[in-house]
This record gives C-alpha cells, structure tokens and sequence, in this order.
C-alpha cells in the first residue's frame, strides 16, 4: 500500500490543507494498492501564490538559464525510468510497448523544449517596432490519467521554456506515478515556487486553477465536455487557454493500401494505449470494393492481439484505467448492437480466460453508419468501427463529418496519393502510413478537439504575448 500524503508547493512536499482520501487501484486485479490525500481550493490558492511570487525572478531568467534546468529536469526524469515504468504498469495497466515509448518521451520533452528555444529569438524588429515575445504570467496545467508522466512533463517544459512559472493539477487517479514524477522534477534543484504540483479532484483544485485572477494561462489536456468548462471559467479574467481535447480519428484504407503492411498499422493506430487515447484511429474507413478481404484481415488481426496483464510483454492491450472506464466502454458496446451494428469480433464482457481486472475485448463493429452514436462519440477503450465508402470522395466526406478533428490516419501504397487525400483531412495532424511521432511539429485539434498547438515553436508562443516597442 503506497498513502501519497503530501503535495507539492514552494520548492518542498508539504501536508495538504484539504483532508478528503481518495483511493488508488491497480487496474488489472482490482485492488486497492494505496491511498492520496488531496488537495482542496486553499492549496490550489497557495500553489498559486507561490507560482505567482516566484514569476518577477524567473520570467526574468535567460534563455541560456532556462535551457540548462530543462536538461537538469531531463536528465533527473531518465534517472528514474525503472520505476516509472513499473508505476506505469501498476496504477494504469499499461502494456510494456506503451511504458517503452511514454517514459522516456516524458524525460526528452525537456530536451526537445531545450532545442525550440535554443533556436527560437524572443526579440524581432517589424518596422519601426521592438517586439518581445514575453511569457503571460502564472500557467495552469491541469492534465489527465492516460499518459500522466508524458502530459506534466511537456506542459511544464513549454511554461518554462516560456518563463512562466507554473501550478499543475495531474488526475487524482494517478498518484502514485505523480508522487514519483515530483520527486525527479525535485531533484532537478529549480528556483523555489517555479512549478507546484498539487493532488486534488478536478471540480475543487482544477476548478480553482481555472477560475482564479492570478492564473493567466490555462493549459489542457483531457474530455471536451470538461475543456468547455475550462473556457468558460477562464473567460471572466480572460485567460489565454489551449485545450487538447478528445477525438475520433478516421483511419483510412485508400483502394491501393497494401493490406500486409497497412492493417497491423491500421491496428496499431486504433488500438494505441489500450485504446485509451485521444489520438487513436477508430473509425477505420474501408473501400467497398475490398471490404470481404479488409474484413477477413480485420478480424484474424485483432484476434492476434494479446490482451492482459501488463507484465507481459507481449501484451498489446491492457485494462481500462478504472471501473468507471470499464462500464463506460462496456456501455458504448451495448449501445452499438442497440443501434443495430454487428460485431465482427469481440464483445461485451471480459476476454476468454480473464476473470478480473478491467479488461475488455477487442471489439470491431461492422455494418456501422456514421450518424450513430458509436461512430460519432468518443469511447476511449479498444473498440473499433469499419464504414464501407464507396469512392474516395465519399471517404473524405465521411472522415470530416466529425465534431472531432485531432488526428487523422491514411494508408496507400502511393505517398502522393496519400499526401493528396491528406491535406483534405480537417484534422490537427494525420499521419500517412504509421508515420512516427514528430516531437516539434504542432499538436492539437481542429474543431471540438481542442482550441491552440502544443509542442515546439507553436506550444511556446501559446506560453508568450508579444509587446511592441514604436519609438
Ligand atoms: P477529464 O476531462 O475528466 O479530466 C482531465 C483532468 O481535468 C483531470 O485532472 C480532472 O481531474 C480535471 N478536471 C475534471 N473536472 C474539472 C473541472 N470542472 N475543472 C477543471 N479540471 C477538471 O478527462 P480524463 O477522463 O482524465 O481523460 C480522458 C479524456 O482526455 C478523453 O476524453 C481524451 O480524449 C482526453 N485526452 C485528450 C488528449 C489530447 O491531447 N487531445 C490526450 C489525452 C486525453
């Protein structure tokens, strides 16, 4: 049992002022594995108002200064990997090819924010004007459970890059993996009150961070139901904000996709972390003159795809983050056989052979349309979707016709053709054929995916606003 008892504030671990215990499982057996004491709204205040005494000094810090904490900040995050890791797997049930990938991307978003702004010039002349980009002021992060390591790190290596100093609210489910964050970012020996992390439920402490004057930045990441709430808490003080919401990433197999190579990366794309991601491709759009064939794939594919215990390294498909997760997805699988889809594999219930932990099957529905609520709302678990269009056009209009537009996938044995389609897409990123990450191109969402861009030059310039001097 690990009790998470203090929180972050002022350069030191200190005891909370709120009293309210929340519990801490691990999601592959149900059990219990510890407990976190969480903050309330005074220790958001407090969190903010040494965020706020410590900003004159560091907004003030050279860009050389700022360089060297970010690579201190990295180099104390990989020091630490191990047990990371093994937190990873304990408190989310992440399979090891995620921890693999999410670990050590959380300790070089340091060294990539480290490289924006060796290269990045705060000053420009336009005219007759001195421009100087300046960082806002005090910068909220409030960050969600699925990549909680990967999402504290990033947003503060942008606030600080930035100089701004920062309060950050991670999910109260994730406490044991913050704990252990914290300590590395600690032992990176930055300024007093620079950055505070505070433990607490979203509508006490997030809430607080929203709303509050001195708070002039507010950025991000988790549902589009809760970054709408977000916006409108900070339009009272007018808080410059970036949201990384949800999203339902079409998956497109163009007519001249080499099926070997494209449905494991069609796979890849839907099923990425355990399906618990904003960026995974669900709906996967099929051409109708190859569906028997892309079916039949389909099908033997998924049904390849180890689910369990995250110990095992040939697991690509862990549990749901909680039981909360686990209904839901549960609920949404109900909801696609009410709405008269058919299931090509998979199903409600457990995986044969599992009888606890929030597991669930590796579902594919097919005879989908996209008006149905399956194909439209986000469901954030390993559940997939095959839609049959028939020409390209009518791929490209089914792809778009989504409230979402976060990441987009295309696969074609024709990089122009795929470019072609590509740039039709209303999506902040879409990735032709399992293209890899690319850690200083801009990240976010067209429409209710999000509002603004994190990562490289275009996440800094989110952290600053630019003062023009005419003389
Ligand atoms: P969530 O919106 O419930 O919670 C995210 C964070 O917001 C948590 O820290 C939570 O405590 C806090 N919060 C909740 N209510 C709040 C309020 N009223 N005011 C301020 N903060 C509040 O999301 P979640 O369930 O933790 O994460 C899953 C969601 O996140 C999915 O919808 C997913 O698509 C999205 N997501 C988006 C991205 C992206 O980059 N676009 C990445 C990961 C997850």
């Amino acid at each position: 049992m690990r009790n998470i008892t203090e929180i972050y504030i002022d350069g030191a671990f200190v005891k909370p002022h709120g009293e309210e215990i929340g519990d801490l499982f691990n999601p592959s057996t149900e059990e219990k594995i510890g407990t976190v004491r969480l903050g309330d709204r005074e220790d958001a205040r407090t969190a903010i108002a040494a965020a706020k005494r410590a900003f004159p000094a560091f907004s003030r810090t050279s860009k050389a200064e700022r360089i060297a904490m970010l690579k201190r900040l990295s180099v104390a995050v990989f020091a630490r990997a191990e047990e990371m890791t093994a937190a990873m797997a304990e408190e989310y049930g992440a399979p090891q090819y995620f921890t693999g990938f999410a670990v050590p991307h959380a300790a070089s978003t340091f060294l990539n924010m480290a490289e924006t702004l060796e290269n990045y010039d705060f000053t420009r002349k336009i005219g007759r004007a001195d421009v100087t980009m300046q960082p806002l002021g005090v910068a909220a992060a409030i960050t969600p459970w699925n990549s909680n390591y990967g999402f504290i790190c990033s947003k503060l290596a942008t606030a600080l890059a930035a100089g701004s100093t920062v309060v950050i609210k991670p999910s109260e489910m994730s406490a044991i993996q913050t704990q252990l964050i914290t300590e590395c970012l600690h032992e990176a020996g930055l300024p007093k009150g620079v950055f505070n992390i505070v433990n607490g439920r979203g509508d006490v402490v997030g809430a607080e961070f929203s709303a509050h004057p001195d708070i002039a930045k507010v950025s991000f990441t988790g549902s589009t139901a809760v970054g709408k709430q977000i916006l409108r808490a900070g339009a009272e003080t007018l808080k410059r904000v970036t949201l990384e919401l949800g999203g339902k990433g079409p998956n497109i197999l163009l007519e001249d996709a080499d099926l070997d190579t494209a449905i494991p990366a069609v796979l890849m794309a839907g099923l990425a972390n355990s399906g618990q991601a904003c960026i995974a491709g669900t709906r996967i759009l099929a051409p109708e003159s190859r569906l028997p064939d892309i079916l039949e794939r389909l099908k033997a594919g998924i049904e390849a795809v180890k689910t369990g215990d995250p110990g095992d390294p040939e697991v690509r498909v862990g549990p749901m983050v909680s039981q909360k997760q686990y209904d839901r997805v549960q609920s949404y699988i109900r909801l696609g056989l009410e709405e008269g889809a058919q299931i090509l594999t998979g199903g409600t219930g457990r995986p044969e052979g599992i009888e606890r932990g929030w597991f669930v099957r590796p579902t594919v529905f097919v005879n989908v349309d996209n008006s149905m609520r399956i194909a439209r709302e986000e469901i954030f678990g390993p559940v997939l979707f095959v839609i049959a269009y028939k020409d390209e056009e009518n791929a490209i209009r089914i792809a778009n016709d989504t409230s979402y537009g976060l990441q987009a996938y295309i696969h074609s044995s024709d990089l122009d053709h795929a470019r072609r389609v590509a740039e039709r897409m209303e999506s902040g990123r879409v990735v032709i054929n399992g293209a890899p990450h690319e850690p200083l191109a801009p990240f976010g969402g067209f429409k209710q995916s999000g509002v603004g861009r994190e990562f490289g030059v275009s996440g800094l310039e989110a952290f600053l606003e630019p003062r023009a001097i005419l003389c």
